[in-house]
């Protein structure tokens, strides 16, 4: 992880909508919310410059960015990186970089927030509105690090993917296209890349889609070097989107553009040479994007629960991954059963190095999309039984990447529970779930569909 280079001094989000902008200039007045970096930047005070109290709406930084010549920009969303060029090399020798790896190191949840603000549709389920959400139900429940600075931890800086990242699970032709497709996307405010979802491109979508991937494996850099010094490593949460679970190698589909979690699973064995991934999703429509780039790799468990004929109506449970359809309706005591029954032998047997979660809250009973009535304590017991899981087999290292999930209440609310049930803490489930909403779980289509696939996978 590294902040400074030799020749470069960084740009800080402010976390309050201020930025402030390191440079060699005279001191101004430092402005910066994040404990770590404040120790460092302290140090570099009298090369502080003050570029300008900016909102929060990227376009405005960016011009302003612009209108300032030593700057260069990498990257185009609200929380990107901005390095500045600095002719002297002597500013980054000294610098304590070892201060943000301990807190990550002793947390028992990190999490990176990519929203993608640009890629956004009036009146689309897959919205702007959505990881903000999540953010401020996390402060609003006092699960961010502002009341947990021990043990919750928002890494602010990391990386887009590399388009070599990108390129081990999607196909170079799909990739280059739909960067050409960003000038047409600027020309017309939005385009369509693909018509079932739809799922939709505005001229931010692929470097913010490139930061959504790179987040994700930025959490698994994390989340693996932690495991090497400690037995109980954080689990990652990549509160990221345009969602992946559904984008196939050759192109985008159901409102995903990039395989996040397939890009994941390719770069932990590929950097870390973690080679059995086991991947869960729980989302509640089929991942059929990442069953896809698996479909043929036994290192590549991927292990999907959906709701049956959902959108795209794929995984009826054959093949080399396990898929398990539930029927309409199916919720708490059907997933407590799929657990205990499917997920943890699976995994038992397969051993892996690592586990991914391609975490989707479209299967609450409140979300729009589907008609499965998983609970806010459904959400908090899947976290903690895969994370209780990760400790057994793989060292603890597991990241969950966001998904679905299109109702911001029980969408927001679940993931905070999901924060608590990583963090040991009782759930809050009871706060947001209502019991005279829930209608009777069909148990003996249940039953059927997990012996079917217990039947097919020997367990
Ligand atoms: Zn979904």
């Amino acid at each position: 992880m590294r902040y400074f280079s030799n020749k470069c001094v960084m740009a800080v989000d402010g976390n309050d909508g201020r930025w402030m902008i390191v440079g060699r200039k005279k001191a101004g007045e430092l402005i910066v919310r994040w404990p770590p970096i404040a120790k460092v930047l302290e140090r570099l005070l009298p090369y502080v410059q003050k570029v300008g109290n900016l909102s929060r709406n990227h376009h405005q930084f960016n011009r302003d960015m612009k209108s300032h010549s030593s700057f260069k920009r990498i990257c185009p969303c609200m929380r990107s990186i901005f390095i500045a060029r600095c002719s002297s090399n002597g500013i980054s020798n000294d610098l304590n970089l070892d201060v943000p790896n301990k807190l990550i190191h002793s947390a028992k949840v990190i999490y990176c927030v990519s929203a993608a603000m640009g890629h956004n549709k009036e009146a689309h389920p897959e919205s702007n509105k959505r990881v903000p959400a999540i953010v401020d139900a996390l402060d609003r429940l006092e699960l961010s690090p502002k009341y947990r600075s021990l043990q919750v931890y928002e890494i602010q800086t990391f990386q887009p993917a590399s388009l070599d990242d990108i390129a081990r699970v999607h196909s170079r032709s799909y990739i280059t296209g739909l960067e050409k497709a960003m000038s047409r996307a600027s020309d017309e405010g939005l385009i369509f890349i693909d018509g079932s979802g739809p799922t939709y491109a505005t001229e931010t979508t692929f470097q913010e889609s490139l930061l959504a991937a790179g987040a994700g494996n930025f959490l698994v850099d994390a989340v693996v070097e932690a495991s090497r010094i400690n037995q109980d490593p954080p689990v990652g949460f990549a509160l990221v989107r345009p969602p992946g679970h559904h984008a196939i190698p050759e192109g985008p589909m159901g409102f995903c553009v990039f395989g996040n979690i397939a890009v994941a699973a390719r770069y932990a064995q590929n950097k870390y040479g973690l080679k059995r991934v086991l991947i869960i999703d729980f989302d509640v429509h089929h991942g059929n994007g990442t069953n896809d780039a698996f479909y043929d790799d036994p290192d590549i468990f991927f292990l999907s629960t959906h709701q049956a004929g959902s959108y795209p109506g794929t995984g009826s449970g054959e093949g080399t991954t396990l898929n398990l359809p539930l029927p309409g309706g199916a919720g708490d005591y059907t997933m407590r059963s799929v657990f205990d029954e499917i997920i943890a032998p699976s995994a038992q047997r397969f051993k892996p190095d690592i586990i991914l979660v391609s975490a989707g809250y479209d299967a609450h009973a409140l979300d729009p999309l589907a008609s499965l009535q998983f609970t806010t304590g459904t959400y908090y017991m899947l976290a903690s039984n895969i994370k209780q899981l990760a400790k057994e087999l793989c060292g603890g290292r597991c990241v969950f990447f966001l998904e679905g999930g299109y109702n911001l209440q029980s969408l927001s609310n679940s993931v905070a529970d999901t924060f608590r049930a990583l963090l040991g803490e009782p759930s809050l489930a009871p706060q947001f779930d209502n019991p005279a909403m829930l209608y009777e779980e069909p148990l003996n289509k249940v039953k059927q569909a997990i012996e079917r696939a217990k039947s097919i996978h020997s367990l």
